[in-house]
């Protein structure tokens, strides 16, 4: 058996994205509140080095089950990965990490939450969650992320109570929520460190369509203010693979980003059975992630832009992405 986990396996885990086991295993689960993933059982499965967050279904080819103290991840009977189970704090390992409304305007197609019409956190309990995260001792960063309840304009205007109620901690702050005029400045002004823009895909005919209200060029103007405001290696945003783009496309957009100086995160579609039938989703091979990953660490060798120097939100964290330099050799 292979030992622990390697780049090959983790992309293969990711391909396949759940598995089958006794969640009697699992002393915390988590269910992601935001996002594509939103609304779905999951665990942070621990290997060496390496991370990887599996979604649970009854219907995986991928069996865990525990051995001698151990998880070992099964395939067709075969052994493929030996690690334990790591506990989050709130939503990963190491960060608190908040999603301040679970809920949104936009409609997005390969995203739940517009469907889940989940919570309005209130700033009270979200300070309260993060000051309980605190007192674990285990608080490495802060990360905030949000929906959208009324405006844009009005959750800009909740992560900054959140920011700046919590620069007393002296962790890494994170924030990623949608962009609006004048935001980023006012960001940076109320404490955060690191900021996150989701593109979602760089092939402009595809967002036209699957992100509806969000042009494009308007998230990478705000990307570019964030570089300029926030300085390299401190702008990064998500870069959905399995909308139907093709791989041409994927590492222009790859070149694109690196070119304003922000990082992509290539990160695996999921199917989300709310948004069944209204769009296409291919959940990239193992071959393919580890194809425009390599490409991804090969464009950032050319540069000074790097990934360690994250300290919150997913680069650090890795759980559902196949990351350069942390996966890969
Ligand atoms: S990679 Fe990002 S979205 Fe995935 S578990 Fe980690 S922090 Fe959450």
């Amino acid at each position: 058996m292979r030992e622990l986990m390697d780049a090959k396996t983790k992309a293969r885990l990711l391909e396949i994205g759940k598995v089958r086991i006794d969640t009697a295993l699992l002393k915390n689960f988590t269910v992601p509140t935001a996002g594509p993933g939103a609304g779905n059982f999951a665990f942070f499965f621990r290997s060496g080095n390496q991370r990887v967050r599996l979604g649970i279904s009854e219907n995986s080819p991928l069996i865990a089950a525990e051995e001698n103290g151990e998880i070992i991840i099964c395939e067709n009977d075969r052994k493929i990965v030996r690690g334990r189970i790591e506990e989050e704090l709130i939503h990963c390992p190491d960060q608190a990490y908040v999603n301040l409304t679970e809920k949104c305007t936009f409609d997005c197609k390969f995203c739940p939450v517009p469907k889940l019409s989940g919570k309005v956190k209130s700033i009270e309990e979200v300070l309260h969650m993060i000051e309980k995260a605190n007192s674990t001792g285990k608080m490495k960063a802060i990360s905030i992320t949000s929906g959208v309840d009324t405006t844009a304009e009005k959750e800009v205007e909740r992560a900054i109570s959140v920011i700046r109620e919590t620069k007393k901690y002296g962790v890494p702050i994170g924030v990623g929520i949608y962009p609006t005029k004048g935001s980023t400045r006012r960001l940076k002004e109320a404490g955060a460190d690191e900021i996150k823009y989701n593109v979602e895909t760089m092939d402009r005919d595809l967002h036209e369509k699957l992100c509806p209200g969000q042009p494009l060029e308007e998230i990478l103007e705000a990307l570019r203010e964030s570089v300029e405001i926030f300085g390299k290696n401190h702008v990064c945003s998500n870069f959905i693979i399995g909308l139907g783009e093709s791989d041409e496309s994927v590492e222009k957009g790859i070149k694109e980003l690196i070119e304003i100086g922000v990082i992509p995160i290539l990160r695996p579609a999921s199917m989300h059975p709310l948004r069944e039938g209204e769009i296409f989703i291919e959940r990239p091979s193992a071959e393919r992630l580890l194809r425009l990953t390599k490409f991804l660490q090969k464009e950032l060798d050319k540069t000074d832009l790097d990934v360690g120097a994250f300290k919150t939100m997913c680069l650090p964290c890795t759980g559902c992405d196949l990351s350069p330099y942390y996966d890969l050799e």
